[in-house]
């Protein structure tokens, strides 16, 4: 096989076989553009090495042949005694991955080449120098020698003479080094510094082979999910000198402003000095504007370059150069990373200048950078007291007193202070607290936790399982583990939600225009925008979002209870509502009436109850139906398990037998007692919930279908257009859907009878169960719609209580592999997502045109999303907070 390439030889589109580095190499060699001669080794190579445990025969004679036309072209020898060729060897995969061996420079160096590199740069302090610097990266990087070794040596020698900087060593001084070093390196490595050039390429290019498998590595790739077998190519590249007197230097510089996308270009420029030297920061760094006073030529080679690739990549690209007396190098170029801003703001720049279409502008931008934008953001300069770091659930930045409970969240934020609730864990009861604190802070839990899942659900700022807390509710106290202070209700702590930081005291925030934009309108955003990068920003994602409306074929709905979360979810751009999680009706001081349903003895009593409840629900849904007005809104019935209704069976059982010994037990303590160990469940998640709580308890179906069609026809005696879908939620087998069907419609034909309006509204499921996805077929003749549950399904699915795994070993198995991300937060593809397609496909095949959503909490993720509009669900519904992530989403994925 053809293991070196010469950069003329490949293109940017062979990034598989050549790495990125590689692949731009060669694409600028092909466009005519000063790059020093070389060659690339495949990741072919990479992987025979790999595999056999041995660099493959032919890889010598092929690196032979290449090194021979590039000494040719440039008539010189690698490492030869007058004027010698030096090369650097970089290791360059398909994705750019630190955590591997980067670069050893300055090969061919040796006793005598040394000498030769003298006489022709005129400068034995630079070659030496050079040396001196081959010496070490190669002990380092090839040799695996602590590094220490060397910057001690290094350090000594500047004590011994008196100098503070590298570069005030003079010749004498530099000689003695390279032999200090070359002792390390026999002590250390236990072999000589090879003096044979070629000796050092190859062990050069084996060790960047190797590097491949370091620890290091593994652990990035894991992170990135990067695949383990693509192996590494390596670059091998003449030396060209940005450190040879002052018409020489080096510089990194884009084609745009990376950081806020401002358009026009931008860079640094060391006069004098190697790459590495501007990581060291000795000297100060010069604007291009400084260079093209130092020299235009130069300059201007360079700006007609930049303008080259851009035009050629279509996108914005950042350039490493080096200028060797007065020549301009390009040592490799690569399409830009940037902030999020600035990928949103370059994106339409690209497009008014007709580079790319609005089409390809999506594909640049993606709903991870958007989230970014919609967030508060600590303004990173303060100083700040961390206290700890854990899970971040909710993105967002918030600030304020240390609150321990719900009613004094509620009180101090009505008082007007801002609060950061700081709970154990969380649980239903909690809601009001958390929607009057500015953030909520738990020591238990992951990211699918209860207060994880409200929070983003109401775009609060979310930080969860910090284990290094230890909260005292009772006392009113919190402490952190290695920490003095005990926290009280008169401190301040700042909670960021992207970090999962958790600092002491006040941290500055400042408030993001997108945000502004996605609730007010383009036109307060540009009104509110402070300066011209702001403007430009909100307006580019404006035309972006516009664009992604258009060319969408997902809809997007939102999970919402409230007819607050029913608006924001409409500002935001929502085409309706997905998910109304009745239960979070009965919460509250409503509970009450629920347990009343629960305990009920007799029919006589049961009656009561339900009439209790009816008013109730329906007030709700007369406001929720309001809000949503001529869009579809999916009212789930009653999904979870009793015991939430319930008191806790200890704490219950522990104050009977308590009143009991004193003689003060009240009977009625006593039958709660019997009722909630009854109905107690060791697995309640897989038991009595969904349409298994719905078909056996009398009344329940009736009094919320009932709820939902007065409600319906109240709104329509008023003119409006309720369009409510009724959804039973846990539904596995075909028949419980029967049941639960027959029993809503005969509700809806009773009130269409009692008041003359038609309420023909559909009935549908969800499909959260492995056995309902498998036998959706038959499903889909009871059902009008699907929508798929995927944070059940998950839990089903894989068996994880979705309640639990997160904080006890999700942690080990990203860690090991098992999966990259959390299946709660990314649909597992090949498992949950297999189920998704199955059921999709099955549930059409008995009924073509089925309508079919998702509502489980991955309708709001970006990759997510990309999978559900290629199964072909007809709409996400997803958290209000995240309908404008999942409407560009839909966008991206649709071109
Ligand atoms: C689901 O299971 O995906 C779902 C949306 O329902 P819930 O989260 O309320 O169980
Ligand atoms: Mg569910």
């Amino acid at each position: 096989p053809k293991y070196v390439y010469r950069f003329s030889e490949g293109d940017k589109d062979q990034k598989d076989l050549l790495g990125g580095k590689g692949a731009n190499l060669a694409e600028m060699t092909r466009l005519g553009l000063p790059v020093p001669p070389g060659f690339t080794i495949t990741t072919d190579a990479c992987r025979a090495y790999l595999a056999d445990g041995e660099v493959p025969d032919e890889l010598a004679v092929q690196v032979t042949t290449a090194l021979r036309e590039v000494e040719e072209e440039l008539g010189r020898g690698l490492g030869a005694q007058q004027d010698p060729l030096l090369v650097s060897v970089r290791s360059g995969a398909k994705f750019s991955m630190p955590g591997m061996m980067e670069t050893v420079l300055n090969i061919g160096l040796n006793d005598s080449s040394v000498e030769g590199l003298a006489a022709v740069s005129g400068d034995r302090r630079f070659a030496w120098d050079s040396y001196r610097r081959l010496i070490q990266m190669f002990g380092k990087t090839v040799l695996d020698i602590d590094g220490d070794h060397f910057s001690d040596a290094l350090e000594a020698k500047k004590e011994a003479r008196g100098v503070s900087l590298d570069y005030e060593l003079g010749v004498e001084a530099l000689t003695e080094l390279v032999e200090e070093y070359k002792t390390i390196v026999r002590e250390h490595a236990g072999i000589d510094f090879p003096q044979d050039p070629r000796a050092q390429l190859d062990m050069a290019t084996e060790a960047v082979f190797r590097s491949w498998n370091t620890e290091r590595a593994h652990i990035y790739r894991r992170r990135e999910k990067i695949p383990h077998d693509l192996g590494t190519a390596v670059n091998v590249c003449t030396m060209v000198f940005g450190n040879m007197g002052q018409t020489s230097g080096t510089g990194v510089c884009f084609t745009r402003d990376p950081s806020t996308g401002r358009s026009g270009v931008y860079g640094d420029y060391l006069v004098n000095a190697q790459g590495e030297d501007v990581v060291a920061g000795i000297r100060n760094t010069l604007s291009l504007a400084d260079l093209e006073h130092l020299d235009k030529a130069s300059y201007d080679e360079l700006r007609s370059a930049m303008r080259k690739l851009e035009t050629h990549y279509r996108d914005l690209c950042d350039i490493e150069f080096t200028i060797e007396r007065g020549r301009l190098w390009l040592l490799q170029t690569r399409v830009g990373k940037r902030t999020a801003a600035a990928a949103f703001r370059v994106a339409t720049q690209l497009v008014d200048e007709k580079l790319i279409t609005m089409d390809e502008a999506l594909t640049r931008v993606t709903g991870d950078q958007l989230t970014q934008l919609m967030f508060p953001q600590f303004n990173g300069e303060t100083d700040r007291d961390l206290l700890t770091r854990a899970m971040p659930a909710s993105p967002g930045a918030a600030v304020g007193y240390v609150v321990f409970d719900n009613e004094e969240a509620v009180a101090r934020a009505e008082a007007g202070e801002s609060v950061i609730l700081v709970r154990r864990e969380t649980n239903p009861d909690d809601l009001p607290g958390m929607v009057a604190a500015s953030g909520v802070l738990t020591a238990r839990g992951g990211k699918t936790s209860h207060a994880a899942v409200v929070a983003r659900g109401m775009g609060k700022t979310c930080v969860c399982g910090a284990e290094a807390l230890e909260v005292d509710a009772e006392a009113k106290t919190l402490r952190v583990a290695g920490r003095e202070e005990v926290l009280t209700g008169k401190d301040v702590i700042a909670i960021d939600g992207t970090t999962g930081e958790v600092f002491l005291g006040e941290v500055a925030v400042v408030d993001s225009p997108v945000m502004t934009y996605l609730r007010r309108g383009l036109e307060e955003a540009l009104e509110a925008a402070g300066g011209v990068d702001t403007r430009e920003l909100v307006t580019s994602v404006h035309r972006l979002m516009r664009h992604a409306d258009k060319v969408r074929r997902l809809e997007v709905r939102a999970n919402a209870d409230t007819p607050d979360d029913a608006r924001h979810a409409i500002h935001r751009g929502a085409q309706g509502v997905g998910l109304c999680r009745t239960e979070h009706m009965f919460l509250g001081e409503r509970k009450r009436y629920v347990q009343n349903l629960i305990l009920a003895g007799n029919q006589d009593e049961r009656e009561r109850a339900l009439a209790a409840l009816l008013p109730l629900q329906k007030g709700d849904f007369v406001q929720m139906l309001e809000t949503m007005d001529g869009r579809p809104m999916t009212v789930r019935l009653i999904d979870p398990p009793l015991h939430e209704f319930l008191p806790d069976l200890t704490e219950l059982s522990v104050k009977v037998a308590l009143e009991r010994e004193r003689g003060t037990l009240d009977p009625a303590e006593e039958e709660l007692l019997a009722v909630v160990r009854r109905y107690h469940e060791a697995n309640p998640m897989l038991g009595l919930r969904g349409v298994r709580l719905l078909l056996t308890m009398p009344g329940l179906i009736e009094l919320q279908v009932r709820a939902v069609a007065e409600a319906a026809v109240e709104r329509l005696r008023e003119g409006g257009s309720p369009l409510p879908e009724i959804m039973i939620p846990l539904v596995g087998s075909v028949r419980e859907l029967q049941i639960a069907r027959e029993r809503a419609e005969a509700v809806l034909a009773e009130v269409s009878a009692e008041t003359g309006y038609e309420l023909a509204f559909p009935v549908g499921c969800m499909i959260e169960l492995p056995r309902a996805a498998v036998s959706a077929d038959t499903i889909a003749e009871e059902a009008d719609f699907f929508s798929f549950g995927t944070n059940d399904l998950t839990q089903t699915t894989w068996g994880f209580s979705r309640d639990d795994v997160e904080s006890t070993f999700f942690k080990e198995y990203l860690e090991e592999g098992v999966f990259g991300v959390s299946p709660f937060e990314t649909v597992d593809e090949r498992g949950v997502g297999h189920l998704v397609e199955l059921g999709a496909q099955r549930g059409r095949s008995a009924r073509p045109g089925l309508k079919l959503g998702v509502c489980g909490e991955h309708g709001g993720d970006p990759e997510s999303i990309g999978f559900f509009h290629r199964v072909g669900l007809d709409y996400v519904s997803c958290s209000p907070f995240r309908v404008p992530v999942a409407r560009l989403e839909a966008g991206r994925a649709a071109v």
